[in-house]
């Protein structure tokens, strides 16, 4: 199904703001031909780089650079759309972004490029999701994950599911028809066994995906312990060669980033609970407060020790102070001067994790402990860079196939059931999707994407 073009022609700087060796401006719209040749004064060869002077209304040259046009429907957005490579200047930028303004075009929404792909069927809602996660991604996991759904391996996997679903239900359609065979029409489509493939499909999806979404959001870890237990130096054990290639997650604040740190692939958002005491200070009473509703989004606690120690009675008054609901891993450091070796042990209140952050004896034991927690099996491979939303679809999915299981002796419940299923999964790629939530998810993207 194509879906009709948006129409207005925009324009945005794609690069992003400052300044760099080269920036870009996209247009994208109807006849960007005769747009181009106002502007560079002459129509541009498809699909071709050339050299090309932008000119302003008066004839006089704003830069020299480069102009790439790629008519409908060959594009990224499926209308026309022309790319100008200026110099990376924000001043130049603006010029020649507000020449194109001039020349009819309007500033484009966040995300409006993308949209229109995603309405021209250029790529599904998942991998629309994708382009944004991909600029997004915080770690190089995060990254792979996401080009491989935007690639349309998560699309693909739906799909498969869709297209077992589909099948199931029409087998019980048509038997429904039939209502007057001995057999039980429903056994004769053998739908028990089918249902139970489709529900285990869900289910692996189910897995990979929230897996994936832990590269997107992250761990969200409070970090408590005494001065002098040795959390500096576990951080920066923890952090160790992955620490250059971590961005801190969009929307963390820096300043309760400790550290940008990750573990597998998997970013780590480290809130300090050091940052706590009681203070008549204004700025710091804010920054109290922030750390409070990061330690309320949190899924961990990681409680330092010293391993000669133990549990403190003012380590127990921080945890006390905590949500209940984090799950907590008891780290006891030091354990070449308590003479301890290196060691997990599950107990009731946590998991305890022997190890030594200046030697990294023991480390691993953590990182996998952490990881396990997350419920993050590390086959970064077999992810899904999925969102909340892609969650909630299959978890609803799931729920409704549980429904027709229980419906079995009622072909009509079951067969709609099914229906109601695939209807969730199909909202994944956008097939049944709202305006409104069409516009909440474009309008998380960057300008010019
Ligand atoms: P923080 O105040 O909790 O951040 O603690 P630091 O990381 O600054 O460490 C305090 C002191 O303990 C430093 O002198 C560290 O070198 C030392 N330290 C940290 N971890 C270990 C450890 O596993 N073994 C030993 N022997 N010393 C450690």
């Amino acid at each position: 199904m194509t879906r009709p073009s948006a129409g207005a022609t925009i324009a945005a700087i794609a690069t992003p703001p400052g300044r760099g060796g080269i920036g870009v401006v996209r247009v994208s719209g109807a006849d960007l031909a005769n747009f181009a040749e106002r502007l560079i004064g002459r129509a541009p060869i498809p699909r071709r780089a050339e050299r090309a002077v932008f000119r302003d209304a008066t004839g006089r040259e704003i830069d020299e650079g480069l102009a790439l046009y790629f008519p409908a429907p060959r594009s990224y957005t499926g209308d026309d759309v022309l790319e100008l490579h200026g110099h990376g200047g924000p001043v130049v930028m603006q010029m020649l972004l507000r020449r194109c303004l001039e020349l009819g075009a309007r500033v484009a929404e966040p995300g409006e490029f993308t949209r229109r792909a995603f309405l021209a069927d250029k790529l599904d809602l998942a991998q629309a999701e994708a382009v944004a996660d991909l600029i997004d991604a915080a770690t190089e996991s995060a990254a792979r994950c996401a080009v491989r759904s935007l690639k349309g391996d998560f699309s693909d996997a739906i799909h498969a599911l869709e297209a077992q679903l589909v099948e199931l239900r029409m087998l019980v359609e048509a038997t429904l028809d039939f209502p007057e065979e001995e057999i039980d029409p429903l056994d004769r489509a053998n739908a028990r066994e089918r249902l139970a493939r489709v529900a285990g499909g869900v289910d692996q999806a189910l897995s990979q995906a929230r897996q994936g979404s832990l590269l997107r959001t992250g761990l969200h870890v409070v970090l408590a312990g005494q001065p002098n237990v040795g959390k500096s130096s576990l951080l920066n054990r923890l952090a160790g060669e992955e620490r250059a290639i971590v961005t801190p997650i969009p929307g963390t604040t820096r300043d309760t980033v400790r550290e940008a740190i990750q573990i597998g692939g998997v970013p780590l958002n480290i809130v300090d609970t050091a940052g706590l005491r009681e203070t008549a200070d204004e700025v710091e009473r804010l920054g109290i407060e922030r750390t409070w509703r990061e330690i309320e989004r949190a899924d961990l606690l990681l409680l330092i020790v010293d391993a000669r120690e133990g549990v403190t009675t003012e380590d127990e008054a921080i945890v006390a102070k905590l949500p209940a609901r984090l799950r907590r891993v008891v780290v006891h450091n030091k354990i070449d001067l308590a003479r301890r070796a290196p060691q997990v042990m599950h107990a009731a209140d946590g998991e305890h994790v022997f190890l030594c952050a200046i030697t990294g004896e023991g480390v691993d034991l953590l990182r996998e402990s952490l990881l396990a927690l997350a419920g993050f099996e590390g086959r970064e491979e077999d992810l899904f860079m999925a969102r909340e939303r892609h969650l909630d679809a299959l978890r609803r999915a799931r729920e409704c196939l549980t429904a027709a299981a229980e419906a079995f002796g009622q072909p009509e419940l079951f067969a709609e059931e099914l229906r109601l299923a695939h209807h969730e999964l199909a909202t994944i790629t956008g097939e049944f999707t709202a305006d409104d939530l069409l516009g909440e998810i474009f309008s998380r993207f960057c300008i010019g994407k």
